[in-house]
């Protein structure tokens, strides 16, 4: 059995670490500790969840209430709590604080295994409708009465939604992997089942069971998939000498969407896995009556007046539809779903066919008027691909995609599959999609704003680091500066993220939460940003400027310091 205070002791040593080596080997004991009902819950807790984010079941206790918690459980009072809190910035700490010198004199304390915590973690969850606060308040303070001082630090940091181990889903993966083999060779099946299901408890429960199972795993309905990502280059060239005579399609700014269908039943999930349906009663209602008995696909929806044969941006499109109402856009601007791929169909998982296959399918099945296939062609020359992304720009399009006729679909992955060609901003040769990990204040005229700009991160997938790469003080507009201004306040922290490495502090750092688009002229070398550093000299944008905030990615989507670099090397 596995006790909770083993894995607080092993939170406790992995903040103090920061390689992801001896990190996955810390993970892999604790790992190897657990049973086949233990290691589910065990992975869900080490992600900061308590089910898979599509579940859309969330922990998330408000501060007001955890604070009501540890003063019931610690005996101080809830301003004695509060102050300390002002002095520690974190309650964790203050919990531990105030437990060490616990006040209280008829303690009673059990050992609480792992499965104890999860269930009340979970009760605390979906503890709903009246009353419920009080619930949830209950509950967080019979887990602190049974808590040591350290198991209290976590649970209160869990509860909140700010467990923050600085352990990412590849070091979960490689732990499972070294467990159960002492070597990291499990590690791409874990990882492709993940892919496949976004739900990695679940993953790691089959792979406890039999770790063969992990092998034959297959895409099912109502379980989505990571999205599959597009590399970039930036001439046409460059793509044909890449992957040959490839399919090509317009590339679509709009909303994407993972459709899965099953009987009577669908639903619809976003870029980063939160369900929509009801978001699209009208897309729902089609994806129902498709002949198809069951099938999972994917498509960018987006508004289209066939009056001005335009389309509208994702921006625009939901602007709009938070305007005028949800009905009245779905008569007067209909949502089109571009269907670009197919990955499921009738008990047949379609993710390792090729994609020329599967676009063969996607040309039969989506012919509708609101389902349609996205329009694409076969190319083999470059003039000729110049002409169909020049012609994309013409009708209002984004750019075009060029896709790999022999790859499968690659869930979570960028692998040359999909290729990006896009319009560039003024003389930029792309954007970038960093990540916020800090901003500044505002002066002289912003100062009304308090907003003076952002310092941006970019992922490095070899050390699983995040590194700055540019900070940004220009391109926004006011209701953007106000908008950022109040997101960001709400997940400050005291200090930096843990996987960062930076040169540069700003003025307040937050967790890493929020992706941006960012413009900008060229890369050049710098000493001032980590991102893909060597010798002390990294990459920087130079002149960044916001272009979006781009909330439907999630941050395991944001560029990495490989493709800074690529692009600094396309640039010569
Ligand atoms: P980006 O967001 O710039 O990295 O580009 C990738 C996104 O383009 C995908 O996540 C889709 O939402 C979108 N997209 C638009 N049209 C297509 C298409 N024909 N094929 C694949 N993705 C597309």
């Amino acid at each position: 059995m596995l006790l909770f205070s083993d894995v607080a002791a092993v939170f406790d040593e992995l903040e103090k670490r920061s390689g992801r080596l001896e990190m996955t080997d810390i993970l892999a004991e604790l790992f190897k500790k657990a049973k086949g009902n233990e290691i589910g819950e065990l992975v869900y807790i080490m992600q900061g969840i308590i089910a898979p984010p599509y579940s859309g079941i969330d922990v998330g206790i408000g501060e007001r209430f955890a604070i009501d918690a540890i003063a019931a459980a610690s005996g101080y009072t809830k301003m004695q709590v509060e102050e300390n809190y002002k002095k520690s910035g974190d309650l964790g700490d203050t919990v531990e604080k105030l437990l060490e010198k616990r006040k209280q004199t008829a303690l009673f304390t059990s050992e609480m295994n792992i499965n104890y915590v999860y269930d009340a973690m979970m009760h605390i969850s979906i503890a709903g409708g009246t009353g419920s606060q009080e619930q949830k308040i209950k509950h967080l303070t019979e887990l602190l009465n049974n808590a040591s001082p350290l198991e209290a630090r976590f649970l209160v940091r869990f509860v909140l939604g700010r467990l923050r181990l600085g352990v990412g889903d590849p070091t979960i993966l490689d732990a499972i992997s070294v467990a159960h083999a002492g070597d990291k060779s499990l590690r791409e099946p874990l990882e492709r089942a993940y892919n496949v299901c976004a739900d990695m408890g679940y993953v790691a429960r089959e792979f406890y069971k039999d770790p063969k199972s992990i092998e034959k795993f297959k895409v099912q309905p109502f379980k989505p998939l990571m999205p599959a990502l597009a590399e970039r280059l930036s001439t046409p060239k460059e793509i044909i000498d890449k992957i040959g005579k490839c399919g090509v399609e317009m590339k679509y700014d709009g909303l994407r969407l993972q459709c899965h269908k099953k009987e009577n039943q669908v639903e619809i999930y976003s870029r980063k896995l939160e369900k929509m349906a009801h978001m699209f009663p009208d897309i729902v209602e089609t994806i129902k009556k498709l002949k198809a008995k069951e099938i999972i696909f994917e498509g960018e929806a987006l508004a289209y007046n066939a009056k001005k044969k335009r389309y509208y941006s994702f921006q625009e499109t939901m602007h709009r539809r938070r305007k005028h109402g949800i009905e009245a856009m779905a008569k007067e601007f209909p949502l089109n779903v571009f269907v670009f791929d197919i990955l499921y169909l009738n008990g047949k998982d379609l993710t390792n066919e090729p994609y020329k296959q599967r676009r063969e399918k996607i040309k039969k099945m989506f012919r509708g008027k609101i389902l349609k296939a996205s329009k694409s062609s076969l190319v083999s020359k470059a003039e000729k691909l110049d002409e169909i992304f020049e012609e994309s720009l013409a009708e209002g399009l984004e750019g075009i995609m060029a896709k790999d006729l022999a790859a499968p679909y690659t869930a979570g992955k960028r692998k040359f599959a999909w290729i990006k060609l896009k319009k560039s901003y003024g003389k930029a040769v792309d954007t970038v999609d960093g990540v916020i990990v800090g901003y500044y204040l505002g002066r002289g005229t912003r100062a009304e704003f308090e907003f003076g700009g952002l310092l941006i991160a970019v992922y490095n997938s070899d050390n699983g680091k995040l590194e700055t790469v540019a900070k940004i003080g220009s391109g926004f507009t006011e209701e953007e500066m106000r908008e950022l201004k109040e997101k960001l306040e709400k997940i400050k922290t005291e200090k930096a993220p843990k996987n960062l490495d930076y040169n540069i502090e700003p003025e307040f750092w937050v967790e890493p939460k929020y992706v941006i688009e960012v413009a900008f002229d060229d890369i050049t070398i710098s000493s001032i940003h980590t991102c893909g550093k060597k010798n002390e000299k990294g990459y920087a944008l130079r002149f960044p400027r916001m272009a979006k905030i781009r909330e439907d990615k999630s941050i395991k989507e944001i560029t990495t310091s490989e493709e800074v670099i690529a692009m600094f090397n396309l640039q010569k």
